[in-house]
């Protein structure tokens, strides 16, 4: 499928989880919205193309890209030609316009071949999701349109050395010279830092105001004067992937790269999130499914005693017990884009999604191991890594403790209102 036959699908498909079908009931004008979980022809299409993707090119290229952390240039290349990169991008950026459901269905399969190069590509979005949230039309066309024209990486510059769950203590600043804003800090962790032909940034704008007022957002230019791009991490796992420090020193970024008002970046940058957490949870389900579909094929093949040991009780547990989490993730990860979709507020259900996924990635991968006995711990098989790349799920946007904190305060919220 090329990209010009993903868009033409994309827009003429009907929602699979549609409102619009509605009920009477008792003679009530009351409706009644109907809810369903098939997917459409063009959904199952596009998830088709994603999938067959990732069995072509991704699975078997995966290992290398583990071994060496070489950046995976030319699939990242293919899968753009495919239109499987950026694909939220609104149709009128030259994008294809995916929801967050559209692109979850994608995040899911790319994840299944390797979540260090899911992450490398995901990281585009999570740059995205402020521009498309507050950028003016002018900043769409400049740096939506050109990742729609060519296979271009952006990262999202937050967290920092010092401050990582705690984003209002971040202290990178723009201070504003005439009709420019002059940039010094120091940024952290950055997915594609290295690759960034530019940075959706957070710096603090007024740093006697409270966080909500404090930081303002902005797009930087990735060949700036006076940004200095760190080595890349070797981390635990998701090698493919391009983390970073980044350093800024007196880099100017003139206003109109200003994103909304000033004042305004903690709300555009934890805004991402909405967007984002359902794509990090859906590629925590891929993950997950993939540590289940090795795992059981493991253990129809191997014996022990007699017979395979899918036979022992206690493995094909393990295996129940992976497909219950992964079944009650991924319809999380469906309820939190679809929320985001019908423009409902879907921050609870993101973190919980999130939350979920990422735990049940974690045991998945470590339940798969466990499957394979001594094969599982040895890097000739394919499970070891999955266990090193889960572990970054309960960590980047928002570790599980802070989806915790996120989810909790709701609860309290609806405690306090039924008093
Ligand atoms: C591979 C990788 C890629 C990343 N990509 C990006 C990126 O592209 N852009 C970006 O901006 N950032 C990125 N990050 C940063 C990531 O989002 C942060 O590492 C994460 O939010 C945690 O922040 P921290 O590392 O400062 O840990 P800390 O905030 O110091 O947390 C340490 C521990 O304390 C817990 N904790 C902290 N505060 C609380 C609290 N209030 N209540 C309960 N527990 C708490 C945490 O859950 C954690 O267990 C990436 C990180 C990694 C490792």
């Amino acid at each position: 499928m090329t990209r010009s036959h993903l868009l033409t699908s994309l827009r003429k498909s009907a929602r699979a989880f549609s409102t619009t079908s509605a009920i009477r009931s008792g003679g009530s004008s009351a409706t009644t919205p109907a809810l369903g979980f098939q997917l459409s022809e063009d959904q199952l299409s596009v998830q088709g193309a994603a999938r067959q993707f990732v069995r072509d090119v991704i699975i078997p290229a995966a290992p290398h890209h583990d071994k060496t952390g070489e950046y995976p240039v030319d699939i990242i290349k293919q899968a753009w030609e495919l239109g499987l990169v950026n694909c939220h991008i609104p149709t009128e950026y030259g994008g294809l316009g995916f929801g967050v459901f559209d692109s979850a269905l994608v995040s899911e399969q790319l994840a299944y071949g390797c979540t260090g190069i899911q992450t490398a590509i995901e990281a585009n979005t999570l740059a995205e999701a402020p521009v498309i949230l507050a950028a003016n039309d002018a900043q769409k066309k400049k740096y939506l349109g050109r990742m729609s024209e060519e296979p271009l990486m952006a990262a999202y510059c937050v967290t920092e050395p010092g401050a990582g769950s705690d984003v209002a203590g971040a202290k990178t600043t723009a201070v504003k010279k005439g009709d420019k804003w002059v940039v010094n800090g120091q940024k952290m962790w950055i997915t594609n830092g290295g690759k960034a032909n530019w940075y959706f940034l957070l710096a603090k704008t007024d740093p006697a105001a409270n966080a909500g007022k404090a930081f303002t957002g902005f797009i930087v230019d990735g060949n700036s004067p006076g940004i200095t791009v760190g080595r890349k991490e070797w981390n635990m796992g998701q090698r493919a992937s391009d983390t970073r420090g980044i350093t800024f020193e007196d880099v100017e970024v003139p206003d109109e790269n200003r994103l909304g008002e000033v004042g305004q970046g903690f709300k555009i940058a934890m805004g991402a999130f909405d967007i984002t957490r359902p794509l990090v949870a859906s590629a925590a389900v891929g993950l997950a499914q993939r540590a289940m579909d090795e795992a059981s094929a493991y253990a129809l093949q191997r014996k022990t005693m007699g017979k395979q040991i899918i036979e022992h009780q206690a493995v094909a547990f393990m295996l129940a017990d992976m497909a219950i989490n992964i079944e009650a993730s991924r319809m999380m990860v469906w309820r939190a884009a679809w929320l985001r979709d019908q423009n409902q507020r879907n921050t609870y259900y993101a973190s919980i999604a999130k939350a979920l996924a990422s735990e049940t990635a974690n045991k998945c991968a470590s339940d798969a191991v466990q499957i394979f006995g001594g094969n599982g711990f040895n890097c000739d098989y394919p499970v070891e890594k999955l266990m090193r790349d889960a572990k970054i799920f309960t960590i980047y946007e928002g570790t599980s403790q802070i989806q915790r904190l996120i989810i909790s305060r709701a609860v309290a919220d609806t405690a306090k209102q039924s008093l």
